[in-house]
């Protein structure tokens, strides 16, 4: 059979302003995963439309696309161009899941959660030309899910060719996260086996991992046997979690000594009324700077994610956000206007109070208000937004807050990442534009590669959270 997987461009991919970094990082890992389940005379083809051009005069009789919220328009133009030429079209993501009666309108069937579950079944089907309108994953397991097929990958146009994901999901619910609504017909967090994610990190060559996991260290054990799996692989890797997971007992230890060198961890908000608000309890009650106190220890750089427009947030929380990633020492910070994504607990909140401004996919991009934030205007916000990402890159910025916390090897570090990554994205933009970009991957391993910490050095905070 001929299938076609396709990543769609968002939209804006096909302006000539379009800054494609960003979605030049990670291959589509998902669409490679559902790949594994076809049979081995099957001819197949994958394309990630943000690095590559989409020809759309071919003939594929099976067509699987990804959705997301700011590719959905782009995805059913794909789509019902397929469909008006016979071929049979399947769709899935976060924002089918989210919407499947919107993305049913443009194809021939649509599945709803993850996707490893279905697409055995859907596959079936349609070589039986018997599809099935609606595909709905009950059960949640990654036991028996073939290898992913990474031959069909084109390594050489993304930054992190090792993307990785283990498990899948996130134990925790905070009210404005979209895996929420993707895994509500079932389990929310569940892991692969340990040897199985061993054995896909062996699998990949060179030495640098990116595990794209909401919350790497979400399930302690299976995180603290993969760490000591990982031990004596030479690995170096980037990761997620949450400050609760850090600060207990000694799993970011065992993670820095398999090789973890950079941690995302979603702060969100310096207000508790905004955690409180947004359900995200995994935050309160935890200290933050004990937390970034202990990976600068660690000599793990931090990549601090926040949300601006939440409803305890006034004029004042731009700067004093700034001033606080910069003093505590992050590496980089993640800025996001807040998104009410259909389909979560935040979406019906602002919805019924009356607050949504539009219902415009394209602009739901973390970039622009799409709502009336409480204590702010939507131009406020947008203002603020980004002159929060402009003063935090300052050179000014960046060297005080690479001069904070850990030692000097590890500071050095921290400013020739930032520095790197923001500073010239110019450059960034002209390696993708010229196909060069998997020769950064060298520079990317020097940059994150440190020696092993020490005994004396490791911290003692938390041991009295063992319990
Ligand atoms: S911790 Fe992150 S991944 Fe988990 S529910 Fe909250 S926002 Fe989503």
């Amino acid at each position: 059979m001929r299938i076609k997987f396709i990543l769609p461009a968002l939209t804006e991919a096909t302006s000539p302003f379009f800054r494609p970094v960003k979605y030049s990082l990670f291959p589509p890992l998902g669409l490679a995963t559902l790949a594994a389940f076809c049979a081995p005379d099957d001819e197949l083809t994958l394309v990630d439309e943000h690095v590559e051009k989409l020809r759309l005069d071919d003939d594929p009789e099976l067509v699987v696309i990804q959705v997301y919220i700011t590719n959905a328009y782009r995805a059913y133009e794909i789509a019902d161009c397929y469909r008006a030429r016979g071929c049979a079209v399947a769709m899935g993501g976060l924002h089918v899941t989210s919407l499947p009666d919107e993305a049913a309108q443009h194809a021939d069937a649509v599945c709803l959660g993850p996707g490893e579950e279905v697409f055995p079944h859907l596959l079936a089907d349609a070589r039986a030309g018997r599809l099935q309108p609606r595909y709905v994953a009950q059960t949640r397991t990654l036991l028996g899910v073939p290898p992913i097929r990474r031959d069909l990958i084109r390594r050489a146009l993304y930054l992190v060719p090792n993307s990785i994901v283990v498990t899948r999901g996130c134990p925790h619910h905070c009210d404005f996260c979209y895996k929420d609504a993707f895994f509500a017909s079932g389990k929310g967090f569940y892991t692969q086996t340990v040897d199985a994610a061993l054995a896909e990190i062996e699998r990949l060559p060179g030495r640098h991992l990116y595990f794209l996991d909401d919350h790497l260290l979400g399930h302690q054990r299976f995180a603290r046997e993969l760490f000591v799996g990982m031990r004596g692989m030479r690995r170096l890797f980037q990761g997620a979690s949450t400050v609760d997971a850090i600060l207990r007992g000694d799993t970011i230890e065992l993670a820095a000594k398999a090789g973890l060198r950079s941690i995302f961890i979603g702060f969100e908000s310096l207000s508790t009324a905004n955690l409180e608000g947004a359900n995200k309890t995994q935050n309160l009650r935890h200290s933050y700077k004990r937390a970034i106190a202990r990976l600068h220890e660690l000599g793990i750089a931090i990549n601090g994610s926040f949300v601006f427009g939440l409803d305890d947030d006034r004029d004042d929380v731009f700067d004093r956000t700034v001033d606080w990633a910069v003093t505590q020492g992050l590496t980089t910070a993640t800025f996001h206007i807040a998104t009410p994504y259909p389909g979560t607990a935040y979406f019906q909140r602002i919805e019924a109070q009356g607050r949504l401004l539009h219902r415009d996919w394209r602009r739901y991009d973390t970039r622009q208000a799409v709502f009336v934030p409480k204590h702010l205007s939507p131009a406020a916000l947008e203002r603020g937004y980004w002159r929060a990402y402009r003063d935090f890159y300052r050179w000014t910025n960046i060297l005080q807050s690479a001069s904070r916390g850990g030692s000097v090897a590890h500071r050095l570090r921290r400013f020739a990442y930032a520095a790197g990554w923001k500073r010239f994205e110019p450059l960034w933009d002209f390696l993708i534009r010229t196909r060069q970009l998997a020769s950064m991957l060298p520079l990317l391993e020097t940059i994150l590669n440190r020696p092993e910490p020490t005994a004396s050095s490791a911290p003692m905070v938390g041991a009295q959270e063992d319990l």
